[in-house]
């Protein structure tokens, strides 16, 4: 892909705006849902009106979508509101029908973007298309495989693309129902700058009271819009009910984010500290989490200890592990000072965390 600012020519040429705000509910359920939906968000930043059709699900027997018939709900809601439209297509049929129906922009869904052979067959039905299609992050947090798919579309002769971070699913459970890994789409903006990144607090978050904040991180790190699932009676949503928002909240959400405009140099600069900032926030968290596992497997050794009646410090194995990490640290450019009194603390640290355990104090 050529680093081309044409890339982002269709955030213009649609008059979109910025950031992109795109709202509505997982699944069209019914057509009166859709349309309350699309009046409700009518006053509101959202541009574009989302709604699955076909909806992907992991497991058999949950709500699959309405099917063709809910394109035509789409359709009518356009009308109605003047709102573009988008819903997720995952094979050459669906491409046909959103075609057929007048749907703006088609989404690809994250297990979709996992298989190259259905990616290249939804290219081949798109071939030459000017509507705009998004591809959202595969589920396994795989950047080449995420830019592969966009590359098999670029190869079509899709000029107006765009990618969607939705997170990345993990087997342990977090806070989040997909980890964010926003190292992924930080890495991804850097080599394709041009490549409008969109955010999907939603599938993040998988619960609605951190979608504020997932949507101020993806701002100040200079994503170019949110896709926000919203609907008029969250609670009763027949797919993914818990991450849902209202519109009214919806409405709140973008009154309460501070949003980058276009700026003079010195603002510029406080973006680019901003931007920076946000990254080294980031990594912090990540810093944080890692400390906290370690220290929860330090407190399993504790227990094997007890049950051993074995001592807590094993001096042999602690030089060891110095020793260890001093050379691995030179490698990534940390000092010998720096390495030996972070590990220190650890060590430190954790010890604590043993002798909790020995104390049996939980
Ligand atoms: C969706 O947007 O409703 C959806 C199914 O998303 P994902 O592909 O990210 O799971
Ligand atoms: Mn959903």
């Amino acid at each position: 892909m050529e680093n081309s600012s044409e890339l982002r020519k269709w955030l213009d040429d649609f008059n979109l705006s910025h950031p992109l705000v795109i709202a509505g509910p997982c699944s069209a359920e019914t057509e009166e849902q859709v349309l309350t939906i699309a009046h409700q968000l009518k006053d509101s930043d959202a541009t574009v009106l989302r709604a699955g059709i076909w909806k992907p699900r992991t497991r058999p027997g949950n709500f699959e979508g309405v099917g063709a018939l809910g394109l035509k709900w789409l359709q009518k809601a356009k009308e109605e509101t003047g709102m573009l439209t988008t819903t997720e297509v995952a094979n050459p049929n669906h491409v046909e029908l959103a075609l057929k129906h007048d749907v703006d922009i088609l989404w690809i869904g994250a297990r979709t973007t996992v298989s190259p052979f259905i990616v290249q067959e939804i290219a081949d039905a798109l071939k030459g298309t000017d509507k705009v299609v998004l591809v959202k992050n595969p589920v396994n947090p795989d950047l080449s495989l995420w830019l592969g798919a966009v590359e098999r579309l670029h190869t079509a002769d899709i000029k107006n693309l765009g990618v969607i971070h939705r997170g990345f699913s993990a087997y342990e459970k977090t806070k989040y129902r997909n980890n964010p890994e926003w190292q992924i789409p930080i890495e991804l903006q850097n080599k394709f700058p041009d490549l409008p990144l969109i955010l999907d607090p939603s599938h993040i978050a998988g619960r609605r009271d951190i979608i504020f904040d997932l949507c101020q991180t993806g701002l100040d790190l200079n994503y170019d819009g949110i896709m926000v699932e919203t609907h008029h009676t969250p609670d009763k949503a027949w797919s993914d009910a818990a991450q849902q928002i209202t519109p009214k909240t919806l409405i709140q959400i973008m009154e309460d984010l501070q949003v980058r405009k276009e700026v003079s140099v010195s603002e510029e600069f406080q973006n680019k500290l901003n931007t920076l900032r946000s990254k080294i926030d980031i990594a912090d968290s990540q810093i944080l989490d890692i400390l906290s596992k370690r220290m929860k497997i330090s407190e399993e050794i504790g227990q094997v200890k007890k049950d051993q009646n074995v001592a807590i410090l094993q001096t042999k194995r602690w030089n060891e592990i110095l020793g260890k990490m001093v050379l691995e640290g030179e490698e990534k450019g940390l000092s010998e000072e720096f390495v030996l009194r972070m590990f220190k603390a650890i060590h430190q640290e954790s010890i604590n965390h043993q002798q909790k355990i020995l104390d049996g104090i939980n």
